[in-house]
Formats: structure tokens, sequence, C-alpha cells
């Protein structure tokens, strides 16, 4: 059976490899290393305060109103040194940096009300057609306030980039796929993206490549690009990193092939071009090589900041068990989804439908750009 990498299957492939569990853990303490600084802070902040006070002028015992009348009455004796300002100011700086990712996201006071235009846009997800994804794996979906509960992954803050890295040979016709799907990218996630110096194919060891057993094609194992190659050479400021080929892909044992893979945690990814057709047989090839590498960059993108298949409605990240479903779901995302895209890039709906109409009428992507008009038209009225 043909098949496609979930993020169930995408987590216990993780799991099963040495370091994951640790970047898992990572990401979980930064919320109580910026707690345990918080506390620190305030803790020296009270003793600078004290510190202030005149030693032979310090009652055994006092109430806030006397402390706050001892300092300010005591200039000469009881002004903090300017090391103690200094302390003071970088413990502040520290305690600003701490609780911003904990700050209101600007976009969150709206969003319910957004998703709701939107809402009668979309279309629910039908029951499963025979080889489908949700018949052969029971996945619970997500909505965007159970995506939040779990401290997903978000390009904010430091770390706003999305990265390519090109891995192996491509075609000119290839590249201009990869090339306007990186445009496509930065639309969809409001974020920059760069590319990475191009990495030779021979760079992949023997042990991570094969040659598929009944079909005969080159593929390249997704677990060593992610883990071999990605993860130890993620950006400082990335928020994502994600690498492209125009090889097969296969996941490891049991599969056949995928279209990309990625890590719900890890910020790395891969998709492959491979099986999204030939774009130099027509104009029509080419854009449908092009409305199929975007979906797949995207998709796997979404699971990069820690989004599940989606199972309301028919959406961009909706799990594909082969080419036919795959074809068969929209390049757009639900209101859901697209709400946690919104969050985790710290964007507003309107100008990324803007700049995604655009993006889908300058490349002949026509039905997106209808959906994408719709959803501008709903939240302007
Ligand atoms: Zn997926
Ligand atoms: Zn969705």
């Amino acid at each position: 059976m043909l098949t496609k990498i979930g993020p169930r299957r995408a987590r216990q492939t993780s799991s099963a490899v040495a370091g994951d569990g640790g970047w898992i853990l990572a990401a979980e303490t930064q919320d109580l290393a910026s707690a345990a600084a918080i506390g620190f802070a305030l803790f020296v902040l009270a003793l600078v305060a004290r510190s202030a006070v005149p030693t032979n002028r310090r009652p055994q015992s006092l109430n806030h109103m006397q402390s706050s009348r001892v300092i300010l009455g005591s200039r000469t004796n009881v002004m903090p040194s300017r090391h103690q300002y200094l302390v003071t100011a970088i413990l502040l700086l520290s305690l600003l940096s701490c609780s911003q990712p904990g700050h209101p996201h600007r976009t969150s006071a709206t969003l319910p009300h957004q998703l709701d235009l939107l809402r009668p846009l979309h279309e629910q997800l039908g029951p499963p057609r025979p080889g489908d994804w949700l018949l052969s794996h029971d996945e619970p979906g997500q909505t965007f306030a159970e995506w939040r509960a779990r401290s997903p992954i978000m390009a904010r803050g430091k770390r706003r980039s999305i990265y390519i890295q090109p891995i192996g040979a491509f075609t000119k016709s290839e590249r201009r796929i990869v090339e306007l799907t990186s445009e496509f990218m930065q639309c969809y996630f409001q974020r920059p993206v760069y590319f990475l110096p191009d990495l030779p194919e021979e760079r992949i060891p023997e042990e991570a490549r094969r040659v598929h057993p009944s079909w005969g094609d080159q593929q390249i194992l997704t677990t060593y690009v992610l883990h071999e190659v990605l993860a130890p050479s993620l950006p400082d400021d990335a928020a994502a990193l994600i690498a492209f080929t125009a090889t097969d892909l296969w996941p490891g044992d049991n599969w056949n092939y995928v279209f990309g893979q990625a890590s719900l945690r890890a910020r790395v990814g891969v998709w492959s071009i491979h099986r999204n057709g030939d774009p130099t047989a027509s104009e029509a090839a080419f854009r449908l090589c092009l409305l199929r590498t975007c979906k797949t960059a995207t998709h796997e993108t979404g699971h990069m900041f820690s989004m599940a298949h989606c199972t309301a409605y028919e959406c961009n990240m909706c799990g594909s068990n082969n080419r036919d479903e795959s074809d068969r779901h929209p390049l757009p995302c639900c209101p859901e989804c697209v709400a946690k895209i919104c969050h985790a890039t710290d964007s507003e709906p309107l100008p990324r439908f803007e700049a995604l109409a655009a993006f889908c009428k300058t490349h002949g992507l026509g039905k997106a750009e209808t959906f994408y008009k719709k959803s501008i038209d709903a939240l302007r009225h």
C-alpha cells in the first residue's frame, strides 16, 4: 500500500532516536527557566531595596509605609549605588524578556470573531473513502484551543525565519518550483524564507539511501535527513528548517515512500518533489506540480509548528494516504488551522489572505485564489 507518514508516526519515529527526548524536554523547560528567572530577579530586587536602607536606621520590623518613608527620607545614605541600579536595570530587562512569551497575542482578541466569519466557507470533512488516511489512523483532530494548550512551537521572538535546505540535483523547472514554493511559504506563514547553500546528494551516506525493491526508485531516508543533517545545522534564528529534494523519500522499514516528514517539536522537516508530476510536460503540469509542492511544503511546516492533522474540515492539514487523497484536499486551511498559523507567526488573517490570493492569481492557482478572495470578503463584511 502506498503510504504517507503523519504526526503520530513521526512522533514515534522521533522518540526512537536518541536526542529527540532531550529536545522536547528543552522546549518544555523554557517556561520553568523563565519562572525561575523571574523569581530570582524579584528576590535580588528585594535585596537591593533592603540594602538601600541604612543599617543604623533599619528597625527590626518595618511595615510598608515605614519602609518607604525611611528610604525616601534618608537620601544621602540610602540611594542605591550605580552598581545596584545596573543590577536592577538588568534584572528588569530580564523580567521583560522572560515575560514576552506569556503576553497576550495581539490577534488573540479578534481571532475567535474572525474564525466565526470564515467557518461558513469551509466544508466539513466527510467519512473517509476506502484507502484514506483516517481509515487506518485513529486521529482525534486538534482545535485551536487544544493546540495552544500544548505549548506549541512558534515563529516568534528570536526564532522568526524559515530556512530551506536543498538536497541533491534539480532540473531548471524543479528549481523554479522550489523558488515559487518558497515565495508561497512566505505568504502562507508571513515570515521571511531563506535558502541555505545546496547540499550534494553524495553527502547522504550509503546506509541512508536505497533503491526501492519493487519500483527501482532512488530514495533518501527521511530520519537521517531530520536528525543528522538538519538538526545539527538549525540556524539560531530559525523558526523552522525544512529540506527539499527532487529524490524520492522513505521513512524506514515497512514504508514504501513519503511525500514529506516533519518533527512536531524539533523545528526540522523534509519534503520531496519527486511524486508531484513532471513540471516540464506542459503549463498545466507545471501548475499542478507547483500546487502539490506548495501543499506538501506548508503541510509539513505546519507540523513543525506543532499542528496535528485536521479532522474537522477539508483542509491542507488533513492527513493523506495516497496521491488521490492528497489531491482532494484543498491548499487553503480551515479556520481552526488558520488561527494556529496566525498565532504561531504573530500575523493577521486578512493581510495573509491578501498575499496568498495575489500569489495564486499570478501563478494560475485559480481555485485557491477564488477561495482566498471569498475569505477576504468574509472578513471585510
Ligand atoms: Zn501530515
Ligand atoms: Zn484544519
